[in-house]
């Protein structure tokens, strides 16, 4: 059964009562499974007060308590992986096994969280002059808003969640409103694992009017943001004209370097499923390949051999290894990115259109001779489209990976240290994965650099935009 939609404000799941609601798609059909309720201004004010009233004790609780709370609601997880992993598919179109592992993962994230809250020191600086103490401690900032993304549903929740509710913050979350059930299912697992009322809150509404709202307010202290890199720029004026702290993992364009001494075939293999997990609405897919001109032409045929294997259907099907995109308008937006190359001079290996009339489904596209003025090469697609180029000179690929503002991911194929070492140093990122896929492990940090972001998730740094630093000194 598809998740009951509803708002949780103050410890209390509520829906009905006048508010406006919105249709709920499954994208592989394209018909409409539920309605989601938004929240009322006087809501997103319920919501807030809720969570300042719950910080004056929440702040209180020991991380050993906090950490409790994270690791029953890991647990609960685990349970009940398997039926939030249905719902995903049904509001977001990822085939079930990809949701099924990206909710139990989702544990591990929980139960680390829940570790390192129990790793926030403080420390003690030696003064200058006798009987003086200096301590430097660590305190959560307050309340905090976060807004997560339709593509990892479940994920994205998590990673604020558990850094905002761990470090002793409490937090008011708008999720994603294309993909809602993952957050709901998460507020009624913490609710159910006794989180006490009012420390997590989860509203909808229009995007745009409830975080102007929300960061707006003088209680929100901090805004926590994954998407694109256009709303990142308008949630960072907002957050910074209120002078509050800000985390944001925006959108990125990864580029993949398949150096001449690569393993070929590995690379191939790789990135190719790289590229095409959660067809290719990931932001640290790959999105331009630079091949060496004397691997080229062996790297496309194994390359277009494995996108060719990729079965497309609905994400419930067993078989199904690439679902629908996630919502209408990305269809459209994955259109007008091929017509833009092929216009420009690129030819379309594979796919390169809309598969069917039912559903959001886009065919697994490879185009090889693309410009770098087309549009593909310069705004990230976020879809299954792979635009593939060659190159001479390993200095000239690494220049034109770094020619775009953003810095999120980036990869490299190579069986030489030099080069390795080249690409480390070279490549302007916030994470490099040479020869293989990279990872999403809690104990990892992600994060972008130039236009991709500010701050990071995961890894140790994870509470570190959730704390401020107090100093006190103390005469004996
Ligand atoms: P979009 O920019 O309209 O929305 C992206 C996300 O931001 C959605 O979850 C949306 O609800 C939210 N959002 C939009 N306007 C907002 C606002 N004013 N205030 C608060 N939240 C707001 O784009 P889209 O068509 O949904 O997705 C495509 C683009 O989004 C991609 O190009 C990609 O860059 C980005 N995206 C990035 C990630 C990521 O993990 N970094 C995830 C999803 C989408």
């Amino acid at each position: 059964m598809y998740e009951d939609l509803s708002l949780y404000i103050d410890g209390e799941f509520i829906k009905g009562g006048g508010r406006p609601a919105q249709d709920v798609f499954d994208p592989a059909t394209g018909s409409v499974i539920a309605q989601l309720p938004h929240a009322t201004k006087e809501d997103l004010d319920r919501a807030l007060a809720a969570a300042q009233k719950a910080f004056e004790s929440w702040r209180l609780v020991s991380a050993l308590e906090r950490g409790n709370i994270l690791r029953k609601v890991a647990q609960l997880t685990r349970e009940r992986a398997e039926a939030i992993a249905r719902n995903i598919t049904a509001d977001m179109g990822k085939p079930l096994k990809e949701a099924i592992a990206e909710v139990n993962r989702c544990a591990e994230h929980l139960e680390w969280h829940a570790e390192e809250a129990r790793r926030i020191y403080g420390r003690v600086v030696a003064a200058r002059v006798p009987n003086v103490r200096q301590m430097v401690l660590k305190e959560p900032v307050g309340v905090c808003v976060a807004f997560t993304p339709w593509n990892f549903p479940y994920n994205q929740a998590v990673r604020k969640v558990a850094a905002a509710l761990g470090s002793g913050c409490t937090l008011v979350l708008k999720g994603p409103e294309d993909a809602p059930s993952a957050v709901i299912a998460l507020a009624r697992l913490f609710h159910e694992a006794g989180l006490p009322k009012g420390v997590l809150n989860c509203v909808w509404g229009v995007p745009s009017e409830v975080s102007s709202h929300l960061i707006a307010s003088p209680i929100v202290r901090k805004v926590s943001f994954t998407g694109s890199v256009p709303v990142g720029r308008l949630i960072a004026s907002m957050a910074g004209s209120g002078l509050k702290r800000m985390t944001l993992e925006l959108g990125g364009h990864s580029p993949a370097i398949v150096c001449e001494d690569a393993d070929v075939d590995a690379a191939a293999r790789v990135l190719s499923a790289v590229k095409f997990n959660n067809a290719g609405q990931v932001c640290v897919a790959p999105n331009r390949f630079y091949i060496h001109e004397k691997v080229y032409d062996r790297f496309m045929a194994s390359f277009l051999e494995h996108a060719k294997k990729l079965k497309v259907g609905p994400g419930s099907e067993a078989t199904t290894t690439m679902g629908p995109l996630a919502h209408s308008r990305r269809v459209p937006a994955m259109m007008e990115m091929v017509e833009d190359a092929r216009a420009k001079g690129a030819r379309i290996e594979l796919g390169g259109a809309r598969m069917g009339d039912n559903g959001y489904f886009f065919a697994p596209t490879v185009m090889t001779e693309v410009p770098d003025d087309a549009s593909i090469m310069l705004n990230e697609p976020f879809g299954p489209v792979a635009p593939c180029v060659r190159y001479t000179d390993l200095d000239e690929a690494i220049r034109r990976a770094n020619a775009l503002p953003y810095g999120l991911s980036s990869y490299a194929f190579t069986t030489t240290t030099k080069n390795a070492l080249k690409l480390q140093n070279g490549l302007q990122a916030g994470n490099v994965n040479i020869n293989h896929s990279g990872q999403a492990a809690p104990e990892i940090p992600l994060g972008g650099v130039k236009d991709s972001g500010i701050g990071s998730e995961g890894g140790q740094e994870t509470f570190d935009g959730y704390l401020a630093t107090k100093l006190v000194t103390q005469l004996d």
